[in-house]
């Protein structure tokens, strides 16, 4: 007998999520490959860090995590009580699968899309009900009579870039019959947003990370908002002490800044704008991005030989080894000079024969 056999069954069939690769300590790469901020948070959240480092450390954190929802109610418009903290916006999806989601029981989305839903859903037993986004990335019609207990929407869509209008999210929610989760990671980089379903519709449930506009990816801080009874059985199946002291207080700091914030999304969407013309002259097929990435296509040419060249010259890029997604990268869009960077190398590789 091997220790694997002391693990649930349903655990040991499950393929890990593949988080994109993290460079060898002391390698200075170019790192495209998972979405973060090129650009380092506000001032004050690295002030509020130093202030924060001290004896105090000792205690545990406040569970409620309440002078950051009260900030991020003030910051959002919504009530705290619609607002659960969580240790990433990861987390706060495994939180409603365990909450809502019994062995068996349907749990729906679009494809391709964030790959950890399917982890999490296999993890709890549930059954993933994956839908395939059609070429235009357009809402597939039938993701609404899935008759799923949770139906997850990544709007801005990872790895597309590309999103759904507030519209079309309003409608879904009114037809969908369980919970419709809206990971909304990159919204901050989009046009629209769903915030305002909140409080209006019960089922809702609004994701925001700052991992990604407020450039704290390292301190795992992610929000949920939605209605308090959704919310209390998410608090029922959370650690206690979910988010720590230093997150809580950089957190609180960083919705204090909006401007930093404002100012680092505005360069990040005209490095976009930049980028994903570039990459058109260069052949690939961009759909428009709303998000702080792009998807780069040469229909039926596989780019797994493209991103490994990148790599060898310092630049990380994510491939998914995925029917759909064979022939694609999907590029963080970087500083300006790294966006700069990566063209140069591209436009060398694929003239290559
Ligand atoms: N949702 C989507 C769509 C993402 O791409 C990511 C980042 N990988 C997350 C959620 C998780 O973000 P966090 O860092 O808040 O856990």
């Amino acid at each position: 007998m091997s220790s694997a056999d002391l693990l649930r069954p349903t655990v040991r069939a499950v393929s890990p999520y593949v988080p994109g690769e993290q460079p060898p300590a002391g390698r200075r790469v170019i790192k495209l490959n998972t979405n973060e901020n090129p650009y380092p948070p506000s001032p004050a959240v690295l002030d509020a860090l130093r202030g924060a480092v001290d004896g105090t450390v000792r205690l545990y954190p406040d569970p409620e995590a309440q002078a950051l929802r009260a900030r991020a109610a003030a910051v959002y418009g919504v009530p705290a009580d619609h607002i659960l903290a969580g240790n990433g916006s990861d987390e706060l999806l495994a939180l409603l699968l365990r909450a809502a989601v019994d062995p068996g029981d349907r749990v729906a989305f679009p494809v391709p899309t964030y790959s950890l839903y399917e982890t999490l859903v296999a993890v709890q037993g549930g059954q993933a009900v994956g839908v395939e986004f059609p070429d235009d990335w357009t809402l597939p019609p039938s993701l609404a009579s899935a008759d799923a207990r949770v139906t997850f929407l990544c709007n801005p869509n990872s790895p597309s870039g590309t999103a759904v209008p507030l519209a079309v999210v309003e409608a879904l929610a009114a037809r969908v019959s369980g919970v419709l989760v809206v990971d909304e990671a990159y919204a901050d980089f989009a046009d629209e947003h769903a915030m305002s379903l909140v409080t209006r519709a019960h089922n809702v449930l609004v994701l925001r990370t700052l991992s990604k506009s407020f450039s704290l990816a390292g301190l795992r801080c992610g929000l949920a908002f939605g209605d308090p009874d959704l919310l209390a059985g998410l608090r029922t199946v959370k650690d206690s002490y979910n988010l720590n002291r230093l997150t809580q207080v950089a957190a609180e700091a960083a919705l204090g800044d909006l401007a930093h914030v404002q100012a680092n999304v505005a360069r990040i969407r005209a490095t976009r704008a930049r980028l994903t013309t570039a990459l058109r002259l260069l052949g690939y097929v961009v759909p428009p991005s709303q998000a702080n990435f792009v998807l780069a296509r040469r229909p039926g040419v596989g780019q797994a030989p493209v991103a490994a060249a990148l790599a060898e010259r310092g630049v990380l890029v994510r491939h998914f080894d995925t029917p759909r997604l064979r022939d694609a990268l999907r590029i963080s869009v970087g500083s300006e000079e790294e966006a700069a960077v990566l063209l140069e190398h591209l436009r060398h590789l694929v003239r290559q024969p």
